[in-house]
């Protein structure tokens, strides 16, 4: 089987285990399917999720043109606390950011490799958890929109971490922590003006990855430095791809490089 096409972050669907998809223009798969065979991927050209030019990716699948011109990019993406659309100012597209940073946002604690604080749009849950490999997650406030989301995880950020250390989500290096507590422990920081969406009553939600076998140590494969790379797939955890050689490949640190892949 051959594909071919720009990497995007994979689509995801909740389930015992997840269910990963890799979607292209005209085709789609299915990578659980792939679990135990051998896969080849070729670096072919870059291709901007933006503009559609073969321009070396900056940043989130963008050229570095669009990565400082398209709404989509703006710092407020990455920094929720820089959100203005609340008080109708204009960063890059006024029009944009009310439709994305005015509806219902989350403020969660995921345990990836150790417990972390991180701000999600309502829509995205659990994709985001996914995402991140984490195996455990849970909801703090719900609030009306991204800026106070933002304030309350800067808030939060100084009493537990903002971090996944990668290296040990890969590796399963993990320990279960019980977030209820930590949950009731944090909520004395939240900001006032957030304290009233504190949600007190759901529970945990876990997350079962489709691995096989997880590595022991782990080594990132670069595409521009290693074009084409072939491996037994031993799992999928967050973003990532895992083989058998305890090579890794972070697929959402990929977009916007359009590969062919080959699987045995
Ligand atoms: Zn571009």
């Amino acid at each position: 089987m051959q594909y071919e096409g720009v990497l995007r972050k994979m689509q995801t669907e909740i389930g015992n285990p997840i269910q990963y998809y890799m979607v292209f223009e005209n085709d789609f798969l299915n990578v659980n399917q792939v679990l135990d065979k051998d896969l080849q991927i070729s670096f072919i050209k870059f291709q901007c999720l933006n503009c559609g030019q073969d321009r070396p990716i900056y940043r989130q699948g963008f050229c570095k043109n669009c990565f400082f011109e398209i709404p989509s990019a703006g710092d407020w993406i990455m920094r929720p606390e820089l959100s203005t659309a609340h008080l109708d100012k204009e960063d890059r597209d006024l029009e944009y950011e009310k439709k994305v940073q005015l509806q219902p946002h989350i403020v969660y604690l995921a345990n990836s490799s150790n417990i972390k604080v991180g701000v999600t749009r309502k829509g995205q849950v659990p994709t985001r958890w996914i995402d991140q490999g984490a195996h455990e997650a849970i909801e703090i406030v719900e609030v009306p929109n991204r800026y106070l989301a933002g304030i309350t995880e800067v808030a939060l950020k100084k009493h537990v971490g903002d971090k996944t250390n990668w290296r040990k989500m890969l590796t399963n290096d993990v320990q279960d922590e019980n977030l209820v507590t930590w949950r009731n422990k944090l909520k004395a920081y939240i900001p006032k003006e957030a304290e009233e969406y504190f949600i007190a009553s759901n529970t945990e939600t876990n997350l079962d990855f489709p691995v096989l076998q997880y590595p022991a140590k782990v080594k990132s494969l670069n595409l521009s430095k290693t074009p084409t790379y072939s491996g037994k797939l031993k799992g999928i955890k967050g973003q990532y791809f895992i083989f058998e050689d305890n090579t890794v490949f972070n697929v959402r640190g990929n977009e916007g490089i359009y590969v062919s892949l080959n699987i045995e």
